[in-house]
This record gives C-alpha cells, structure tokens and sequence, in this order.
C-alpha cells in the first residue's frame, strides 16, 4: 500500500522524498486500516457475553452515538450520530456494545443508507426484537469540501423495522426522544429522508 501512496502523492504533484512526506505512505496505510477495520471484525466477538435475557419489554434507546465512515464514492469521511432503539423481546444487547456494533460498520467503505440498514439487521438477527429503529444524521465532505451545490450536506438516513414500521405511535415516541421529528418532518418507516453523498 505505501507504493501506491507515495505514487498517489507523486501523482498529485507532490515530491514524495521531501521531508514531510517521508513517513506519509506508513501514516496513511495505518489510517486507512483503521478506518476500514471492520471488515475484519466479528459481530460475534464483539458482542460475546453481553446478550442478556430480560423480562422487559419497553423502548430501549441509546442515542447520539458518535461514528466516523468513509464514503465509498470519494473516500472521504462522513460522520455524525446514530440513533438506535429497539423493543425487546427476550434479549437485549449490553449498552456498551452498541456503540462498538456501530463501529463495526462504519469502518468500512460506506454510503449512508446502507450502514443504517445494516445496523438495523444486525440488531433483529442477533436478539430478533419486537422492532429496531436506526437513524442516522450526517455531514459528508465529498459534499462540504468539494463546494457540491446542495441545500446541505447534512443528510439524514433512517431504517425502521417490526414495531417502528407498524405503528405510527411507536414511531414517533422514538423520534421525539431523539428530538428529530422538526428537523424531518417526512420522516417515514425505512425511507431515507434525504439522500446521503453525491455520486458525481
Ligand atoms: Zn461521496
């Protein structure tokens, strides 16, 4: 990977052998690593030991989840919080794990709409809950950075399922916890309420 690096650098008009971008090609091989890491990493190991059996059926939230991705048009970050709930039915998942489960998708080549939908999979395959609901709010510098003519780069992605999908009221006692309902008023089960990165 350094190879191509220092060749992408070259290519860019930069001189490789100048004195800060000796160690760039290491640099940028170690960050790109970790921000695709999780391709490498098992849902299963990440969760081991913290699904629990409960007697309990109400709303469980865990909101502004912070993530970092990289979009897979440009290569360049989006980033912003998560939103997750679900309504268990005889499990649920350690609240310290779900930020780790968001993790696990975001580090990889991404466009918003699917992370979403995959971190809502992943939630009803692994503890099959009554419904899971997943919204996702970020800014993404392929647009802010490039200076795309967009209302805004803001984009804000959702993946509705069971409960959260059937019930309008369910719905919406979940997005006023998360206090979205204002920002996105068209706000549906499974829509993504705008669309995330520009291909061009
Ligand atoms: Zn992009």
């Amino acid at each position: 990977m350094q190879d191509l690096i220092r060749q992408l650098l070259a290519e860019l008009g930069e001189n490789p052998d100048r004195e800060g971008l000796l160690r760039t090609p290491e640099r940028v091989e170690k960050a790109l690593k970790f921000l695709t890491s999780g391709y490498e990493a098992d849902v299963d190991d990440v969760l081991n030991g913290a699904l629990f059996s409960v007697d309990y059926s109400e709303m469980v939230i865990v909101k502004d989840i912070d993530f970092y991705s990289l979009c897979e048009h440009h290569l360049l970050p989006f980033f912003g919080k998560c939103h997750i709930a679900y309504i268990p039915k005889e499990k649920v998942i350690g609240l310290s794990k779900v930020p780790r489960l968001v993790d696990v998708f975001s580090r990889r080549l991404q466009i918003q709409e699917r992370l979403t939908n995959q971190i809502a999979d992943m939630i009803r395959e692994k503890i099959a809950p009554l419904g899971v609901a997943v919204v996702m709010e970020a800014t993404h510098l392929c647009m802010s950075m490039r200076g795309v003519e967009k209302q805004n780069s803001f984009a804000v992605t959702s993946a509705m399922q069971g409960a959260f999908r059937n019930s309008a009221r369910t719905r919406m006692e979940f997005l006023e916890l998360i206090k979205l309902r204002s920002v996105v008023p068209s706000l549906r089960g499974g829509e993504a309420a705008s669309l995330a990165c520009a291909e061009d």
